[in-house]
């Protein structure tokens, strides 16, 4: 993780600029929120990115997903909703 997009949360942590205030807004997230995002450092990103699914891409619920969608006015994404991008596309 390149030290220039992350604060020191506390003595043994940091986090991606951007997500320790609300709305939060990742410093690598490129796009328009509700029109089209991706992460700029996709292959880089943390464990807790990696271990983060949208709603219902595994079959299950996340209400942190509905959360971080609320803060921008977005409605929860419902079950077989399309979501982008779409299965197999190569994101940037
Ligand atoms: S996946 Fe990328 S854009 Fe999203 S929070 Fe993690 S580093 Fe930021």
């Amino acid at each position: 993780m390149p030290d220039d997009l992350v604060v020191q949360i506390n003595p043994t942590r940091v986090a991606m600029i951007g997500t320790d205030s609300k709305p939060c807004r990742c410093i690598s997230l490129e796009g328009e929120i509700g029109k089209g995002v991706s992460c700029s450092i996709y292959e880089q990103r943390s464990s807790p990115c990696r271990e983060f699914e949208a709603a219902w891409v595994d079959g299950q619920p996340n209400p942190s997903c509905d959360a971080a969608r609320a803060a921008y006015g977005l409605p929860p994404l419902e079950a077989n909703e399309p979501i982008w991008p779409p299965e197999g596309a190569e994101v940037a």
